[in-house]
């Protein structure tokens, strides 16, 4: 809990990012304004990582300065072995994206699944059921990827009992496994793993998830456009790239009249539940979210 690291501590409390790169990240605007807000004294960094230098990385974050850290590109995984304890859906989906520092002891956690879920639930997507779990129960998904973000989204996909969930990636075995895994621990009714996208079926309420950076770097889009271009209207197409703000992805969707977002809400999600582990209070996510969006038109001008 925060009140042991702070109280008979001056000095400054320290979290941070750790990846390679992590120069782009939105994580220190809306985290550090979050800790402002609440008057935690406490300071989100960038902490650029080589692979030589995890282990060490890691390490540093048992100092009693330390709450803890983000984990992000290419370490979700690799952070698993030196960490003290990981919560049991974290290690089925085998990607860390939070690691909290409890009196030296590290714990791992994935807050990008429920995150996921917390932003398809404000979307409009899915529905409380009458014991407060939420259901997609009856959807369809097309899951682009079958890395750490698309392994999160599996998990929570089939936590929240979805129909079908269709994984496609570009090494078809990665999908395979992935689906066996989901499998393995959620009755999912009908799976599959793919590496044609051509071969895809449109059903009724239908997502498509993109958790591939395709469209991060360059105006490509990670399925073909006459696929897309298959699906109905009442489609959600949800691209976890957050910049650019409109990836052609989205800019496509929206041109056939379907429902987008980018993966700024999952960002904003992700990052809210990472701050209540840290800090044991609850995220003040209005002031979260305002940082946010805020960053997100001042891009969206930059890039007019
Ligand atoms: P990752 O573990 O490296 O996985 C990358 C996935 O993308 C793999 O399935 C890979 O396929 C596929 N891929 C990569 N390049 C490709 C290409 N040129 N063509 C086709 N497929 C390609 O990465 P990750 O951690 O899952 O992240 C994926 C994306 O999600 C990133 O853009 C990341 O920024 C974003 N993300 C966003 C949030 C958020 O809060 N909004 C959270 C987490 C992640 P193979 O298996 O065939 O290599």
């Amino acid at each position: 809990m925060l009140g042991e690291h702070s109280s008979n501590r001056a000095s400054l409390l320290r979290i941070g990012l750790i990846g390679d790169p992590v120069a782009h990240s939105y994580s220190p605007y809306f985290q550090q304004a979050a800790l402002d807000a609440l008057g935690i004294p406490a300071r989100y960094e960038l902490w650029q990582t080589e692979a030589d230098e995890l282990p060490a990385r890691i390490a540093s974050l048992r100092d009693p300065e330390c709450l803890g850290a983000n984990v992000t590109i290419p370490y979700k995984e690799a952070v698993l072995i030196y960490l003290d304890a990981v919560d049991p859906l974290t290690v089925s989906i085998g990607a860390v994206n939070t690691i909290v520092n409890r009196d030296g002891y590290l714990y791992g956690y994935n807050t990008d699944a429920p995150g996921l879920l917390y932003t398809l639930a404000e979307q409009g997507v899915g529905e409380y059921d009458d014991e407060g779990r939420f259901s997609l129960r009856g959807y369809s998904v097309v899951l682009l990827g079958a890395g750490g973000a698309a392994r999160g989204a599996a998990f929570a996909l089939g936590s929240a009992s979805v129909t079908r969930l269709v994984i496609v990636n570009r090494h078809v075995e990665r999908a395979q496994r992935l689906a066996a895994d989901v499998a393995g621990a959620f009755a999912v009714p009908e799976m599959y793993s793919l590496n044609e996208p051509n071969s895809l079926k449109p059903h009724p309420k239908s997502l498509i998830i993109n958790a591939t950076p395709v469209g991060m770097h360059d105006d490509v889009y990670p399925l073909p456009l006459e696929v897309l271009a298959r699906f109905a209207q009442d489609t959600f197409v949800f691209d976890m790239i957050y910049n650019p703000v409109e990836t052609r992805l989205l800019r496509e969707a929206r041109t056939l009249g379907v429902r987008a977002a980018n993966g700024l809400p999952m960002l904003l999600h992700q990052g809210a539940l990472a701050f209540t582990l840290w800090t044991g209070q609850p995220a003040p996510i209005e002031v979260m979210r305002s940082a946010l969006w805020a960053l997100q038109e001042s891009e969206r001008g930059s890039s007019l």
